[in-house]
């Protein structure tokens, strides 16, 4: 039976922490801030802004959400996105994407000053994620991922790092995360050729595909590692979400596994207040 990587655990050691790091800040005369900026409605933002506003009161950070309808037009969205850029209590911003298709993402997230982009949605963060930069904020997410690693001991240095799936906002940063940590990568996709072997190869395996259930007992082996990004609709229970990886197939074979849910995403919002603290602290001099 596998050891489970319960993401809890790695997100209440991590509250603690940054309760402490908010609370130091607060005695200095400053509260760091994050600024959600959502366009619309969708269940899904609503889902994950709930789950960022409480993991914020959790560990006494502020947060505003800034609001918007679904109609906005471009050149209205553009100046509300520079002033929440602009706004000095603001220290971290987070937008929800893909935003409505008449507007021009491309060019509204190029308006989020890269010191305040925590969740990596310009360019000039990816850029420094890719130059190991450490004044650039990767995706909550990958670094999610690697927060896990860190918190359960998992060693990365030297050893075979399976990335699958090539987005930018998981596969691609968490393969240049693992890299910087002395990892041997491998970033797989649709076009990989013999992908179950090229994953059975793995040491530490990053399922990021967005298909539920495919990572089946053929993609691994004993000794492994699997970190499961995946959050799908579960075909087998409607109403419930699944991983990328069969859990009942992958778990009783692998050596450590996290769960979905209760794995990864249980932890990304507390990034997303991790690197909005130490945004507060770089632009207050402080870091
Ligand atoms: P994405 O943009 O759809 O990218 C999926 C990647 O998987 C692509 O690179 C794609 O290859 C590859 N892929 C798709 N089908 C494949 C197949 N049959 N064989 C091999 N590779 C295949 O998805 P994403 O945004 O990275 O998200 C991945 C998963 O993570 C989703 O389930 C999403 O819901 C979840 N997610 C979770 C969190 C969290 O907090 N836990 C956050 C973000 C995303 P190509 O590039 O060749 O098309």
């Amino acid at each position: 039976m596998a050891e489970r990587l319960v993401g809890k655990a790695v997100a209440d050691a991590m509250k603690e922490e940054l309760a402490k790091k908010v609370a130091g800040l607060k005695e200095k005369g400053i509260t760091p801030k994050l600024g959600i900026i959502r366009v619309g409605a969708r269940p899904d933002d609503l889902y994950y802004e709930g789950g960022a506003k409480k993991t914020c009161e959790s560990i006494g950070m502020a947060y505003e959400v800034f609001e918007y309808p679904a109609d906005i037009q471009q050149g209205d969205f553009e100046q509300a996105v520079a002033e929440v850029g602009a706004n000095k209590d603001v220290h971290g911003i987070l937008m929800f994407a893909p935003l409505p298709k008449h507007l021009d993402e491309r060019k509204i997230r190029a308006l989020i000053p890269v010191e305040k982009d925590v969740d990596c949605l310009t360019l000039g963060s990816a850029a420094k994620v890719f130059a190991d930069d450490l004044t650039g904020f990767p995706p909550c997410t990958p670094t999610a991922c690697m927060d896990i690693l860190h918190y359960y001991n998992i060693p990365i240095k030297g050893r075979k790092c399976v990335v699958l799936g090539r987005s930018l906002v998981v596969g691609k940063p968490v393969a240049m995360l693992l890299l910087r940590e002395h990892g041997t990568v491998t970033i797989c996709h649709s076009r990989t050729e013999n992908l179950p072997d090229v994953c059975k190869d793995a040491d530490i395996l990053i399922a990021a595909v967005g298909r539920a259930k495919m990572v089946k007992a053929n993609f691994v082996k004993p000794g492994q590692v699997v970190i499961d990004v995946g959050i799908n609709e579960d075909p087998d229970n409607p109403g419930k979400y699944c991983g990328d990886v069969d859990y009942a197939e992958v778990e009783p074979i692998v050596e450590k596994i996290t769960p979905v849910p209760g794995g990864v995403g249980s932890v990304t919002t507390v990034v997303l207040c991790k690197q909005t603290i130490m945004a507060c602290k770089m632009q207050n001099g402080l870091a």
